[in-house]
């Protein structure tokens, strides 16, 4: 039945080029737009979405979704056209569950929290907020039973960012990490000195900084042909499709990781939406596998590859050419320590590799008891000041600096937070696997030679967009599925030599 399939592709590229419209708009709103625009996006945006919206969750399309699958039933699980006709079903189901009434209060308690979470933050004051994170609890309850879930709330709101991961499994997941990360940041704290990150205070050009991070993306395999490079206040990347996909960062003339690490985080995101087979191209299908698949990318090329002693064996000589003052003096393997300084710190986003997954962990945790009714939305500050302690061994100072810190709950988008440490687990992994297959990666590093590991990542990850789930992805490029064993193994050997916890195993 060639006509069903052709007159599906034909709705879901239109729905597809609406959303990529809204997505230059989202785009230019981050980058150039004057302040004054704000109303008018808002407009196009709530128009774009909805004439989307509207187009995907058709009677249409759900009549030609059974069709499909009737005259499909025989095709291989793998084919473009099974996959293509199994991720529209789940994505048509799960948007036609949402009722209306509910995505439109969604909407608008949503735009409606968002200024009053920043008031609150600015002045530190969590009362402020707490009416609106209480309608956003319920607002993410309700979504929950009406996406409808086995055994506890989470599951639902999982299932939409990770499809087919549990939120048992993830509880598993976490506290293995927990097991491993809180002594070993216990360990590093104690011997905090033996690390010194000051030269990346020592003052780097900000244009400069600019031109080489960009250089370096694009040494990495990030196609300047298709992608570019501007500044935002929050780094991000995003696709217009295969041929635009721009990443943007920022830059600190007083603290050198934030441009150059920031962009390589991008340019990871970035080089996974270039390299998304074209055969996908305008279906469901053409995006990554899920935001911890997509996060799994940013940090392997972030940490696994730019923050490796290979790496700036590689690259050092030709940063001191280009920043002479501020690195005479120092060499490879003392910036590599440099980039490395793990310390506990109250704030997620400027967390180092050890401690990240832990700031993950308090959340997840909090969401859950939240949801489940465990948590009082008036007690999370309290809860949260108590956690942070058990982990961090810090005292929060203020709400600012706690639960206040992040945007996300002041949306109705409980279950994103976990997609940040699956990125690190998944990368991880991955690299596990490519280096069984490639035992001299660091050479080839150490040379700057990225292609193999690059096409490595495109022919097991890339290619197949959105065909597979994150277990069925792993299954696939490594044999198994998803197992945190890989990123407590890289981390206590290469933290464990940083800081000198134990003789190094290798
Ligand atoms: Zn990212």
């Amino acid at each position: 039945m060639p006509d069903t399939l052709e007159r599906l592709r034909a709705i879901l590229a239109e729905v597809t080029d609406l959303n990529r419209a809204t997505a230059v708009l989202a785009w230019d709103q981050e980058t150039y737009m004057p302040p004054g625009g704000v109303q008018n996006r808002a407009e196009q945006f709530s128009t774009l979405s909805e004439v989307a919206h509207r187009r995907f969750t058709s009677e249409e399309v759900g009549r030609l979704l059974d069709e499909a699958e009737g005259a499909n039933a025989k095709l291989d699980f793998d084919s473009d056209e099974a996959s293509l006709i199994r991720v529209t079903r789940r994505d048509y189901d799960q948007a036609r569950k949402l009722p209306s009434e509910l995505v439109a209060e969604i909407a608008h308690a949503s735009s409606t929290a968002r200024p009053h979470w920043q008031k609150a933050r600015h002045e530190s004051n969590f009362g402020l907020f707490a009416p609106y994170l209480e309608k956003n609890v319920e607002l993410n309850r309700r979504v929950a039973d009406a996406l409808g879930f086995e055994k506890r709330p989470y599951d639902a709101l999982l299932n939409r960012t990770e499809p087919g991961l549990t939120t048992d499994e993830l509880e598993a997941i976490f506290d293995e990490l927990k097991t491993a990360i809180v002594p070993l940041v216990a360990d590093i704290s104690r011997r905090a000195e033996a690390v010194d990150d000051s030269v990346l205070r020592r003052g780097f050009d900000p244009d400069q900084q600019l031109s080489y991070a960009l250089e370096t993306v694009t040494k990495l395999g990030y196609d300047l042909e298709r992608g570019r490079q501007d500044i935002s206040t929050h780094p991000f990347s995003i696709a217009f499709g295969p041929g635009d996909v721009r990443i943007t960062t920022r830059v600190n003339r007083d603290f050198f990781n934030e441009c150059l690490f920031g962009s390589i985080h991008e340019a990871g995101h970035g080089m996974y939406f270039q390299g998304i087979g074209r055969n996908l191209d305008r279906t469901n299908l053409w995006d990554g596998a899920s935001p911890g698949v997509h996060e799994s990318q940013s940090r392997l090329w972030e940490n696994l590859v730019g923050r490796s002693l290979p790496f700036w064996n590689h690259l050092f000589s030709s940063l001191q050419r280009t920043f002479p003052e501020p690195l005479k003096g120092v060499d490879a393997e003392a910036f590599y320590r440099a980039v490395n300084k793990s310390y506990p710190s109250y704030i997620r986003v400027e967390a180092d590799e050890v401690t990240y997954n832990l700031h993950v962990l308090l959340r997840f945790e909090l969401e859950n008891d939240m949801l489940e009714g465990r948590l009082k939305v008036r007690d999370l500050p309290e809860a949260w000041n108590e956690t942070f302690k058990s982990y961090f061994g810090l005292d929060v100072p203020n709400d600012r600096e706690g639960v206040l810190q992040d945007i996300h709950w002041s949306f109705v988008g409980f279950a994103e937070f976990p997609g940040y440490t699956l990125g690190n687990i998944i990368g991880a992994q991955l690299m596990e696997k490519i280096r069984s297959e490639m035992t001299d990666l660091d050479h080839q590093i150490e040379r700057g030679e990225f292609g193999n590991l690059l096409g490595w990542l495109q022919n097991n990850v890339y290619r197949h967009g959105r065909k597979f789930t994150p277990n069925e992805l792993l299954e696939r490029a490594t044999g198994r599925p998803l197992t945190p064993k890989p990123w407590i193994a890289y981390v206590r050997r290469k933290y464990g030599a940083l800081y000198g916890l134990h003789p190094a195993s290798d």
